[in-house]
């Protein structure tokens, strides 16, 4: 018994010096201290009332693992050496802020702002009018355009270690993956971190709040690829859906990649399930979720396909790939699996409401109606598509024809930038180049922001409106290029917005003053810099 109550006593004094540690960097967990310590309470309580002291001790082990595993996150955290102070976490969420009298936003009849509280959206303001309930701050917005915040639908961040090399340059699909294939096979942990913080770094700075990344190479050492981008998502504060790459046909079963990066099918299965049970959180308002990611019908065998198909939906994931990219693909398709890749799509069990495939450019009408009736969706990566020469997807025609379309990047190496809001642009333009005046800035603007949300499935994001998500970007227009604009919104697309002021995510700032709070930009391109040189110089 007195043994029991010592040990409760050092807990205590564990927690409150625990509490000190992090108050001191600024990282402040009172819900977790809270609970450790009403545990230590009832354990004392329990202590004084029974006899049971076996049980007791059996909790004391609980809670000191609890404990550990605490710390050593932390020290995790603050091991992380590009980060000074995690500051965002010391504001209080649940305020009321009112971002007053915006130059311009896109969303109805807010000329005066919108009202936030906690991670929410309550109330948009009218030109001129007040909130009609009592609030804690304002923010003047009357400098900045809001948009909801950009959601990125493709990238595969690990490519921001390989951004225009050489021997890859000037090449179409195929021969670009085959040239890169070997030094992908280098990647470390170390380097995936770096590329998966550069990255978010990169979409965060560009207005983005919600990412995802397709990461499907898994060398021998990084099995716990996934891990490690969940944390780096979590520490910055994006939101993120991380969809659980696979490759298991290698160049001895026809497929395109060397044998030295695929894994088998047990393996991506028993990773896939592990991922989702671990990290999936399938709630409004999830800050991570996890989709299941076979990369192409030339990397990956009917098995795993099916496989991943059926696992989605045991556990009501997404499903996303890469399909109709190029011509070559569907050549390799017709001469490998007899069919064109959407019907290879369909006879796997993937034509459906939970899929979605980046680029879809080779799309032939009949295929196109196929996918509106499935409600599949489009992640549309114009730059990608314009540097690999492969071709225009049909954005206005799916779009018309009821399938969900958004934006991605893509890849860095090939898109060679993970800007979001150039995105935009870029979109914009080249479905003007296919369909005149019929498209316009708005247009753009909706497939990077409720666009994405659809083919998410995520009805919380996208938009702003009362009860979504208080997720937003807040550009200025005190650029050169921006110049006697005289619409606001249209500038940010026609002008060439590239950088955000302000970015909020669940109702959190992110990014102030163009930066983002809490990393250090510079140290953070020297470490990533020396990663791929390390990588390209292997
Ligand atoms: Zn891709």
């Amino acid at each position: 018994m007195h043994d029991a109550i010592e040990k409760s006593f050092l807990a205590s004094l564990e927690m409150t010096r625990f509490k000190g540690f992090l108050q001191d960097h600024h990282y402040i967990s009172n819900q977790y201290i809270f609970v450790a310590q009403l545990i230590n309470l009832i354990l004392k309580w329990y202590c004084s009332k029974t006899k049971k002291q076996h049980l007791v001790s059996v909790y004391f082990e609980r809670l000191e693992n609890y404990c550990r595993k605490f710390y050593a996150l932390n020290i995790k955290i603050f091991n992380w050496n590009s980060v000074n102070s995690v500051q965002k976490y010391n504001q209080k969420p649940d305020l009321k802020i009112w971002l007053k009298n915006p130059l311009s936003i896109l969303a109805e009849n807010a000329g005066g702002g919108i009202l936030l509280e906690g991670a929410r959206i309550i109330e948009l303001i009218p030109s001129g009018k007040q909130p009609s309930s009592e609030y804690d701050s304002v923010f003047d917005a009357s400098c900045h355009v809001i948009l909801p915040g950009l959601i990125n639908l493709h990238h595969h961040f690990y490519q921001t270690l390989t951004r225009v090399y050489p021997q890859a340059l000037n090449k179409e699909l195929f021969p670009w993956l085959k040239t890169l294939y070997p030094l992908w096979a280098g990647i470390t942990p170390e380097a995936l971190r770096m590329a998966t913080r550069l990255a978010l770094a990169e979409l965060l700075l560009s207005g983005c709040t919600t990412a995802s990344d397709q990461h499907y190479v898994f060398p021998a050492g990084l099995e716990n690829a996934i891990d490690l981008q969940v944390e780096e998502a979590q520490i910055l504060g994006i939101r993120m859906v991380l969809c659980r790459g696979s490759m298991d046909r290698s160049e001895k079963d026809g497929g395109l990649p060397p044998d030295s990066v695929v894994q088998t099918c047990d393996e991506i299965l028993a990773d896939s399930e592990r991922l989702i049970q671990q990290y999936h959180n399938p709630e409004e308002g999830a800050m991570t979720q996890i989709t299941l990611a076979p990369c192409s019908p030339f990397s990956v065998s009917e098995t795993v396909m099916r496989e991943s198909a059926m696992l989605a939906k045991k556990h009501h994931v997404l499903l996303h790939t890469h399909l109709a990219e190029t011509e070559d693909e569907n050549s390799f398709c017709l001469k490998t699996i007899g069919c064109r890749p959407l019907d290879y799509l369909e006879q796997v069990g993937w034509l459906n409401n939970k899929t979605w495939l980046a680029h879809g450019i080779h799309f032939t009408d009949e295929e196109i109606q196929k996918l509106a009736a499935a409600k599949t969706g489009i992640s549309h990566c114009p730059s990608s598509n314009m540097v690999l020469s492969s071709g225009v997807c049909r954005v206005m025609d799916l779009e018309k024809a009821g399938v969900p379309v958004g934006l991605g990047v893509d890849g860095s190496a090939s898109n060679d930038s993970s800007n979001l809001m150039q995105e935009v642009r870029q979109a914009f333009l080249l479905q003007r180049l296919q369909h005149g005046s019929k498209v316009t800035h708005l247009d753009a603007l909706r497939w990077a922001t409720e666009g994405g949300a659809n083919v998410l499935r995520r009805p919380e994001l996208g938009r702003i409106a009362e009860g979504m998500q208080a997720d937003l970007a807040l550009f200025k227009l005190d650029e050169l290029r921006f110049s006697g604009n005289g619409d606001p919104l249209a500038a940010l697309v026609i002008c060439g917005a590239h950088q955000a002021d302000r970015v909020m995510v669940a109702g959190k700032w992110i990014v102030e003053d163009g930066q983002i709070l809490g990393l250090d930009l510079e140290q953070l391109q020297a470490q990533h810099y020396r990663e791929a040189k390390r990588l390209q110089e292997k």
